[in-house]
């Protein structure tokens, strides 16, 4: 018998896994993938780690999350700069000072300002992205950067969706072009596959298992379920399916040693139909006379495709709430497919983390309150 059998073993399972064995709980983990370490997944491609589901680069400001992933990799000091390509025209990106020095000219945080207050458009309580993105930094750079890759990215105009979700990118008046603002960030070396093996290790893992097709059976060979899953499939759909945007990855190896000199190029036209490219050997350096390019390509979704990013409309919020209020009782749920949230890697351990924190603490008030369960001990 289980303590717990955790369904997935992306960040969240596996983490809440590592923890919980830790403190003395029975484990197991089952993948319906062929292979773990869910959407970080990397796949030695002649000597380079691919992303195969997309550039994972690790960030975070939680230092209690930084130390518990250092004891699981050796985290190299990959800062995330990406480029623009514009119809052609190579820009620093997030928008920073050497982009607005490349647009218009300006040298000093006060030139910028002031031509920012010249562009900014005044809009009183922005009431999506692209009022938001206006009332910001005005249309120059939104055109520029924004609105073609939003709408390739989402599939529909930017003023259909929340400024939310391009908050989270930093617009700075100074030299810095790092595209995030934490404390901590870095790539694992050897790639993230291995810090999952390293994760789990010690730790039953079962790949190409798929939970729902033997779901009695799982449930009476544990006490609690760890679903990470989609709350819709867990339910056959009954009550409908969520939304998500989907994603379409061409990995390409090209004969030569660096054929775009960084890892990621974000295509911000409307045209070109992809959004972004990425040369996996700049996250994790190695010397070779080949490279491999992924192109991305957003795609529309249907039930039965990978799922990247939750779209988070009203309706998806009811839909995600309804089905939570049908778990039942003996199940817990996290990660970003079974919340329905896109989040960071860095939130996710942190959530998994807190659940794990949870359940030892309740463990032990259960074997305080009635002494016929032996404690989970730490090891
Ligand atoms: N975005 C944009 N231009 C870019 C990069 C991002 O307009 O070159 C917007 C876009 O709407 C995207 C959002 O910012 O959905 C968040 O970007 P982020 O880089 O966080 O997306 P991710 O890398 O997670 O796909």
């Amino acid at each position: 018998m289980y303590d717990y059998v955790i369904v997935g073993a992306g960040f969240f399972g596996s983490v809440f896994a590592r923890q919980m064995t830790d403190a003395g709980a029975k484990c197991l983990v089952i993948e319906k993938r062929s292979h773990i370490a869910g959407n970080c997944y990397t796949d030695d491609v002649d000597g380079i780690h691919v992303h195969q589901y997309g550039p994972h680069i690790f960030h975070t400001n939680d230092e209690g999350v930084w130390n518990f992933v250092n004891r699981f990799a050796r985290f190299s000091r990959f800062s995330y700069r990406p480029k623009v390509n514009f119809r052609g025209r190579m820009l620093s990106f997030p928008i920073n000072l050497t982009t607005l020095h490349q647009l218009w000219g300006v040298k000093t945080p006060q030139e910028a300002e002031r031509r920012l207050q010249a562009e900014r458009i005044p809009i009183e309580n922005p009431a999506n992205l692209e009022e938001w993105v206006l009332s910001q930094v005005g249309r120059e750079l939104y055109e520029t950067f924004v609105y073609g890759y939003t709408k390739k990215q989402w599939g529909r105009e930017p003023k259909t969706l929340p400024s939310s979700i391009i908050r989270r990118l930093p617009i700075r008046l100074t030299w810095n072009d790092d595209y995030f603002n934490d404390r901590f960030c870095g790539i694992p070396e050897g790639g993230y596959t291995q810090l999952f093996q390293k994760l789990l290790s010690g730790i039953p893992v079962e790949t190409n298992v798929d939970f729902l097709a033997d779901r009695c059976r799982f449930e009476s060979r544990c006490k609690q379920v760890v679903y990470t899953g989609p709350l819709d499939r867990l339910f056959e759909y009954e009550l409908g399916a969520n939304d998500w945007r989907g994603l379409r990855f061409q990995h390409q190896v090209i004969q030569t040693a660096d054929h775009q000199g960084i890892a990621a190029i974000n295509y911000t036209d409307a045209e070109t139909p992809y959004t972004r490219s990425v040369e996996h050997k700049h996250f994790d350096p190695v010397q070779s006379d080949h490279t491999v390019i992924t192109h991305e390509y957003p795609a529309d979704w249907q039930v039965g495709d990978e799922m990247y990013y939750p779209v988070n409309n009203e309706q998806g919020e009811q839909l995600q709430q309804r089905y939570l209020a049908m778990l039942p009782k003996n199940y817990l749920v996290g990660g970003r497919l079974a919340t329905y949230r896109y989040y960071d890697m860095h939130q996710v351990i942190a959530s998994a983390l807190h659940l794990a924190t949870k359940e030892i603490a309740r463990d032990k008030g259960r074997v305080l309150r009635t002494s016929a369960h032996p404690p989970l001990t730490r090891r």
